[in-house]
């Protein structure tokens, strides 16, 4: 069997994406910039209206602008169209249809 595993998914991982992809319902969608919080090291955090003590963090409209196939890991970015359940969790297509035809 062909993997389209990224390098960091384990058989694990791929256990796991396979029930969320049961479990969830996933809509075509355009990805779309998120708001995110940046921490003083210069890591991101992505912000979804959770309290957040302004002298740690600094609030970044639309500052996240990237994420990754949670299987293959390949970017998804402004104006990609990949599968989403949550808006957070994303998938591209091709992965999302291989996880579907798992049974
Ligand atoms: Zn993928």
């Amino acid at each position: 069997m062909k993997t389209v595993f990224g390098d960091g998914v384990t058989k694990e991982d791929f256990e796991y994406l396979l029930q969320l992809v049961k479990r969830e319902t996933f809509k075509k969608r355009e990805w779309v910039k998120r708001d995110a919080l940046l921490r003083g090291d210069g890591a991101l955090v992505e912000f979804i209206g959770q309290a957040y003590d302004s002298n740690v963090l600094t609030f970044i409209g639309k500052g996240w602008e990237e994420d990754r196939c949670e299987l293959c890991e390949c970017d998804l970015t402004l104006g990609c169209v990949g599968m989403t359940s949550d808006g957070r969790n994303w998938f591209c297509i091709s992965c999302y249809e291989t996880l579907r035809g798992v049974s």
